[in-house]
C-alpha cells in the first residue's frame, strides 16, 4: 500500500505541539513581516503566514513600505526591528523591487530573528552541523520524513534542484542527519541514471510533471516541492501522477510539502523567541 504524506495532517499536529508550548506562558512569540510594492502573489503568501500565526496565538505584524523606498531606508527599518526586544523573527517578503539588492537586505536581518534561514551565517552553521534557522520549506520536510517516521539514516537521497531556499538547504539538512546526499541540477547529465538510484527523491525542479514513473525505482519515497497553478485553478507538482504508482510514499500537491513550509516558519518564529536575549 502506498502511503500518502499528508502535509496538512503532519503540520496540524506541530501547530496543536506549538499551542501547547505556549499555553503557559503571558509573552508570545512576534513574527514581522517585511513587505516592500504591491505583487500579488506576496500579498496571499503574508496572508497565509498572519493566518498561521494567529492559529497559533503568535503576534504578526506587516511593516508595508512603498516600492520607492531606497535600500539605505530599508536598512533603517530593519535596524529598528533588529533592535526592538518584542520582535522575535523578521521576514522579508521576496521579490524586492530590482533597485534593492536582495542579499545585502538578508545580510542586514539580526541572524538570532532571521526565521527564513537566510542568512550567511545560519546559512553557514547549517553546512557545519550546528544550531541554525533553516529555511521553512526543508525544515518542513524533514518534519514530514519525521511525522511518518521515514528514518533518512543511510538511505540515498537524491535532490533535484539546488536553489538556495530549497535544494541546498534540504541537502545539509539531510546530510546532517546521515543520509547520503546527491544534489542534480539543470546541468547534470542522464538526470534519470541519478533519480532512479533514490530510495527518497526530493523534487524541487519548478517544471511541472517532469519527473514521471521512468525517473523511479520501485519502493521510493517521494516529496514533490513544486508548485504550478494550472488554468482551471487546481495545483500540480513536479512529479507526474504516474510515479506515484511505484511509490512507497509520496507528498502529494497540495497537502503536501505546502503546508510544511508555514509549519517550518512557525517552528522557526518559536525558536526564535526561546532563544531572544
Ligand atoms: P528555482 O527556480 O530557484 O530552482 C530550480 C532548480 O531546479 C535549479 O537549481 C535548477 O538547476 C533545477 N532544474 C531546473 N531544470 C532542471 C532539470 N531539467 N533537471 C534537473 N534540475 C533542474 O526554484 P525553487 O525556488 O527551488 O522552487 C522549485 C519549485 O518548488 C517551484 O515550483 C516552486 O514554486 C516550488 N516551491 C514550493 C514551496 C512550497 O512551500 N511547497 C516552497 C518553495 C518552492
Amino acid at each position: 500500500m502506498t502511503l500518502i504524506l499528508n502535509g496538512v495532517a503532519a503540520s496540524t499536529a506541530i501547530k496543536e505541539q506549538l499551542k501547547q508550548a505556549l499555553s503557559q506562558s503571558r509573552e508570545k512569540p512576534h513574527l514581522v513581516v517585511v513587505l516592500v510594492g504591491q505583487d500579488p502573489a506576496s500579498e496571499v503568501y503574508v496572508k497565509n503566514k498572519q493566518k498561521a500565526c494567529h492559529e497559533v496565538g503568535f503576534m504578526s505584524s506587516v511593516k508595508r513600505y512603498e516600492s520607492s523606498i531606497t535600500q539605505d531606508q530599508l536598512f533603517n527599518e530593519l535596524d529598528k526591528l533588529n533592535q526592538d526586544n518584542d520582535v522575535h523573527g523578521i521576514i522579508v517578503q521576496l521579490p524586492l523591487p530590482s533597485h534593492i539588492n536582495a542579499n545585502a537586505i538578508i545580510d542586514h536581518i539580526s541572524p538570532h530573528k532571521d526565521v527564513d534561514g537566510f542568512h550567511p551565517i545560519n546559512v553557514g552553521n547549517l553546512h557545519r552541523g550546528q544550531n541554525s534557522f533553516v529555511s521553512a520549506t526543508p525544515l518542513g520536510i524533514l518534519r514530514l520524513l519525521e511525522f511518518y517516521s521515514i528514518d533518512v539514516v543511510s538511505k540515498h537521497v537524491v535532490v533535484v534542484g539546488r536553489s538556495n531556499i530549497v535544494g541546498k538547504p534540504i541537502a545539509a539538512l539531510l546530510l546532517n542527519a546521515n543520509a547520503t546526499v546527491t544534489i542534480t541540477h539543470s546541468k547534470t547529465k542522464n538526470l534519470m541514471h541519478h533519480t532512479q538510484q533514490a530510495d527518497i527523491l526530493i523534487v524541487a525542479a519548478g517544471i511541472k510533471h517532469m519527473i514521471n514513473k521512468d525517473y523511479v525505482k520501485k519502493g521510493v519515497v517521494i516529496v514533490d516541492v513544486g508548485i504550478h497553478r494550472n488554468d482551471d485553478g487546481t495545483l500540480s507538482g513536479d512529479v507526474h501522477p504516474s510515479a506515484y504508482e511505484l511509490a512507497s510514499a509520496y507528498s502529494p500537491v497540495p497537502k503536501g510539502v505546502g503546508p510544511m513550509t508555514i509549519a517550518g516558519l512557525l517552528l522557526n518564529t518559536y525558536q526564535a523567541f526561546q532563544e531572544r536575549g
